[in-house]
């Protein structure tokens, strides 16, 4: 579905992503773990182009999205993205929230942005709070919800930046679960995480990065049990 090929970007100076290369095929529930400020947010933030890359190739389906020509808004609307700080509309409600793009940039009747905002509120358990304002919800509510928002644009793949980071420990559960659920769903998924647990257990690749570098990437079963990279090794034993 994604290729990532010899993927660059660089801000002035500062080279924050360096020779990335990876795959991505439907179904692929893929971690992308590193140290704090090893690039993994630039990196979703080059595949869903809220940052321009500075050289390599992204294909979708085959083709470069990066070359000039592609259909830039179509590509964005296939990939989704849900943010460490859920970036909710703040004064529109939870229901609000889940119809407003289809209508805006997939140009879906009412009726139906509607029913599909339902059916993912309803798939995250957030359907009898339609009418709330995100004010007053909880983090992993509002996380929730902002999942709902995304998977109503029915993209092909979703993009997670830290979703449990900002959330209350207790929270994390609840979040992580709908996640659980998406991946066994088989949603195509791309998940920046702290959470080692999920890495290991929900996907079938790992992807570890240093310093805009892309150390080691491999099943979660030998990543974690017997990494290779001396980087990784070290990365890990913090979570042991
Ligand atoms: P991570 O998500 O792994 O913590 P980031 O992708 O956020 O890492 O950041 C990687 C590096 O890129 C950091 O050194 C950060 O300061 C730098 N960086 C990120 N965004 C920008 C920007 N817009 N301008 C300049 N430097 C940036
Ligand atoms: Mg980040």
């Amino acid at each position: 579905m994604l290729q990532v090929r010899h993927l660059s970007k660089t801000f002035g100076t500062h080279s924050v992503l360096k020779d990335i290369d990876f795959t991505v095929c439907a179904g692929d529930v893929i971690s992308v773990i590193g140290a704090s400020g090893s690039g993994k947010s630039t990196l979703l933030r080059c595949i869903n182009l809220l940052e321009s890359p500075t050289g390599g190739q992204i294909l979708f389906h085959g083709s470069d999205i990066l070359e000039h020509g592609n259909n830039v808004p179509n590509y964005r609307s296939k990939v989704g993205m849900v943010f460490q700080s859920f970036n909710l509309f703040h004064n529109m409600s939870v229901l609000r929230n889940c119809e407003i793009g289809q209508e805006k940039v997939l140009k879906r009747k009412k009726d139906l942005a509607r029913e599909n905002a339902l059916k993912y509120l309803r798939k995250v358990g957030m359907a009898p709070y339609i009418n709330a304002y995100p004010h007053q919800l909880s983090g992993g509510q509002k996380q929730r919800v902002a999942i709902a928002r995304a998977l109503a644009m029915e993209p092909e793949v979703l993009l997670f930046d830290e979703p449990t980071s900002a959330l209350d420990p207790e929270m994390v559960g609840e979040v992580l679960e709908v996640m659980r659920t998406l991946a066994r769903d088989g949603m195509t998924m791309i998940v920046v995480t702290h959470e080692m647990a999920f890495a290991r257990d929900v996907s079938n690749h790992v992807i570890f990065m240093a310093d805009g570098v892309i150390c080691e990437q491999r099943d979660p079963q030998r990543l974690f049990q017997a990494p290779k990279n001396k980087r990784t090794q070290e990365f890990l034993l913090r979570f042991l």
